[in-house]
């Protein structure tokens, strides 16, 4: 199902937003299972740096901190970029690329209707919420998940709907765009996580807008701090209590061994051992557990190279996929491949691809071959820019504003070359017209400031009555180059460049 052949292993997809460090209920709810994860499937894990700014949009000056805080979190927690992908949403733009190809096609009530548009908005009065993005966030999140053609998304139970809008989005494209009768998107399935509920310092739901959090980065004195400070279940000493209701209970039942667990409940509900006890014995089975993710951590953001490193490679392989992805989406919406726009411009007369006339084959003498190479080319350019032959001086043309064009074509040499021989004499403008073995002609035009750069550069033969130029050029796969005395020169960046006739 999942689009991996170099990988036989299913691909699974899940990422976090990075609105503050992470904390113990991300790390059972999630990270835990990721780091699981990752040594049976091909996971991607990203940090949703585009999804924080869907709420915090008007206050962004934590966000990069944020990002790496969070990357750091992950790394700590114990995920292993051998082992999996981790990368920064915003680093990888085709996730942009698919969304905004997704809300074209997507109904607006289906994303009013999102559960967590409403809540949140009623969650967060003071914040204006009436945004584009917040409410096109889950549809954001579909093109997260989809750009993988992952087959499963690890997801807590509250996050199912999301999961759902997804598979809705990708059967709704399936039905717009396939690709010669093929579906693009395989519909995820939702890997439930056991996500056990962990209760905050103050018996809320651990979350940071609460602020009873425990950080992962949290010191030892911290989180002995913060245990300790917790709000309990047992007002008096003679009370027994609930441990699955108390904050302290909760990571007893996630940290613990099971006899500790076993005890802890046991002496709980008898109320035969204090609440004080029982948070020392939380601190000491919580310590093996976050210990080893602070050193981690600790290590890492000592080493920011090592951690810029890591996402930029992890970018790069999440691009690559991503890309293979949307090189099938942008097809099969009907989008011109860049690759094309080459083929579409020849159409236009301007950028139609010069070729010399077959006629050149019958050509007898280098006069007579010049004449057939150039004129090809002079008809196209005396449309805009009226060249006046020199009539004094072969290969040698005036512009409109007395610029003096050289004009030279050759044809390619048996070394692959083309081998020019021009009379030494200034020039505002030099033409090189290289035809190619299938006739076609590029051109070379090079401005007066290159030739005063580089003119005194060239090989030239001294004989009676003065001096030649010898001027090489080289194609390659990324231009052209000329042979100089002493080096290459590359002058790509000249070709077609018809300003430098004005
Ligand atoms: S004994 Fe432990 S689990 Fe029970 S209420 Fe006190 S702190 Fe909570």
């Amino acid at each position: 199902m999942a689009d991996n052949p170099a990988n036989s292993r299913p691909r699974v997809l899940s990422g976090m937003r990075p609105t503050g460090k992470l904390h113990l209920g991300n790390y059972v709810g999630a990270l835990q299972n990721w780091v699981k994860l990752q040594d049976t499937h091909e996971c991607f894990f990203f940090v949703a740096d585009w999804h924080a700014l869907t709420t915090d949009y008007d206050d962004t000056s934590r966000l990069a901190d944020n990002t790496k805080e969070v990357v750091l979190d992950y790394l700590g927690a114990g995920l292993d970029p051998k082992k999996c992908t981790i990368f920064v949403q915003s680093h990888v733009k085709q996730h942009a690329e698919l969304h905004v190809l997704f809300s074209m096609i997507t109904p607006l009530g289906w994303l009013e209707r999102v559960p967590s548009y409403k809540e949140q908005q009623q969650q967060m009065p003071n914040k204006d919420l009436h945004m584009y993005g917040f409410l096109g966030y889950p549809l954001l999140q579909a093109a997260d998940i989809l750009i993988y053609r992952p087959g499963f998304v690890p997801v807590g139970e509250d996050q199912a709907a999301h999961v759902e809008l997804t598979r809705e989005v990708a059967r709704r494209f399936n039905n717009f765009y396939d690709l010669k009768g093929k579906p693009i998107f395989p519909e995820p399935e939702t890997l439930l996580t056991p996500s056990p509920k962990l209760l905050g310092t103050d018996k809320r739901k651990m979350s940071k807008s609460y602020g009873n959090t425990i950080l992962l980065s949290d010191e030892a004195a911290q989180v002995e701090q913060k245990i300790n400070g917790s709000t309990t279940d047992r007002p008096k000493l003679t009370d027994t209590g609930f441990p699955d209701r108390c904050p302290v209970g909760n990571l007893h039942q996630i940290f613990s061994d099971p006899l500790e667990k076993a005890a802890i409940l046991e002496g709980c509900t008898t109320a035969s051992i204090t609440c004080q006890d029982c948070k020392r014995r939380a601190i000491r089975s919580i310590e093996p557990h976050l210990g080893p993710i602070r050193e981690r951590r600790r290590q890492l953001a000592g080493d920011p190279e090592l951690l810029q490193e890591i996402v930029r490679g992890g970018a790069q392989k999440a691009a690559k996929a991503a890309e293979a992805t949307m090189k099938k989406v942008r097809e099969s919406v009907g989008l011109l491949p860049r690759a094309s726009v080459k083929d579409v411009a020849a159409r236009q007369d301007m950028h139609l691809p010069l070729r010399v006339p077959a006629s050149i084959g019958k050509a007898v003498g280098n006069e007579e071959r010049w004449k057939i190479r150039t004129e090809p080319w002079l008809e196209r350019v005396n449309k805009n820019y009226p060249l006046t032959p020199d009539r004094d001086t072969r290969r040698l043309f005036i512009t409109q504003r007395r610029r003096k064009v050289g004009l030279y074509a050759e044809c390619q040499g048996s070394d692959g070359r083309w081998h020019f021989e021009l009379k030494d004499r200034p020039l505002n403008v030099l033409v090189l017209l290289a035809e190619d073995r299938d006739r076609y002609l590029h051109d070379y035009i090079l401005p007066q400031s290159f030739l005063q750069q580089y003119w005194k550069h060239f090989e030239r033969e001294i004989h009676q009555g003065g001096s030649t130029v010898l001027i090489v050029l080289k194609r390659d796969p990324n231009g052209a180059s000329l042979a100089l005395k002493d080096s290459d020169l590359p002058i790509q960046q000249y070709e077609g460049g018809y300003s430098a006739l004005l």
